[in-house]
């Protein structure tokens, strides 16, 4: 939905008068808005009990066509501290927020800035989050405005960052030991969102669909994938279960047919949310555990 920005102004400054009447807040708490998962959690992680984060796109929901409604600009019109990931991921926030809202008092953080971006068929690759090494740079850039936001808690934040940074080093590292010693070195998924780890840790990526994770791969691009999988001898996908078990599965109906092999389906996360009580750390691990099986480490 697109409205114009004048009409929007109009309903965010009533909606706003509305909140402030129905929602008193936690005036002790600094109020955050993060687009999306992996970014709240950082924020969560590194603010602790001094803040309150609101997440705009609700966990595991197809991010690349996600539009904001109403209220996501009035909260983030409300917020101390909003947060974005950039590299074209969120880019909606930039069109169609952040002209509405009073910028004034807040601080306003691409998460991306200064991160050294890559490029796919000519566009930004906006999956930054999902290499550690990329992460750690993006949550830095998040203690950073919460210890320009609220400096009376900065040994606070700074204790906890480096606990955070030091989990993603070692789990840095422990893709880099990992993968360094691995038979394959292409993995086919049906979402190509997986360029930062593959630039990082020494792969690369062939994706079944493209760019957006919910549509369907068709007739042509199936025998391509097969005739890729025959040739690189490699009969892994990975999916992200939470999108759809059920398109796994007719997947692997069809290349079991057409490779004449018994293609394995290993999930690769793409962190938009817990899944199954594994939080973004544990998902990575599981993502590691399973790039091991299909890179044969
Ligand atoms: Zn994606």
């Amino acid at each position: 939905m697109l409205v114009t920005t004048a009409s929007v102004v109009i309903i965010v400054i009533v909606a706003v008068s509305f909140w402030h009447s129905t929602n008193p807040g936690e005036a002790d708490k600094l109020n955050v808005v993060a687009t999306f998962y992996p970014l709240a959690y950082f924020a969560e992680e590194i603010g602790g009990e001094y803040v309150s984060v609101l997440q705009l796109i609700p966990h595991n929901t197809e991010v690349h066509s996600w539009q904001p409604s109403i209220s996501g600009i009035v909260a983030v019109d409300e917020a101390d501290i909003v947060i974005y990931n950039g590299a074209d991921l969120d880019n909606w926030f930039e069109t169609d927020i952040l002209p509405s809202i009073n910028q004034g008092n807040k601080i306003i953080v691409d998460s991306t800035e200064g991160v050294e971006l890559l490029e796919a068929d000519g566009l930004l690759d906006p999956h930054t989050w999902i290499s550690p090494y990329v992460a750690k740079q993006q949550a830095q850039r998040i203690h950073l405005a919460l210890i320009q936001k609220d400096p009376e808690h900065k040994q606070y934040y700074d204790q906890r960052w480096q606990d955070l940074k030091a989990k993603f080093e070692q789990l840095d590292n422990d893709y880099v030991t990992g993968l360094s010693n691995v038979q394959k070195d292409v993995i086919f998924v049906t979402h190509a969102a997986f360029g930062y780890l593959a630039a990082r840790y020494g792969f690369e990526q062939h994706g079944v669909i493209g760019l957006s994770a919910d549509e369907q791969p068709g007739a042509s691009v199936i025998a391509d994938l097969v005739d890729m999988m025959l040739n690189h001898t490699t009969y892994v996908v990975y999916v992200d279960p939470v999108y759809s078990d059920e398109y796994a599965q007719a997947l692997k109906y069809t290349l079991d047919s057409k490779t004449g092999q018994s293609a394995q389906i290993l999930n690769l996360y793409f962190m938009l949310g817990p899944v199954e009580d594994m939080d973004y750390f544990e998902q990575q691990e599981s993502n590691l555990n399973n790039l091991k099986l299909g890179l044969e480490a």
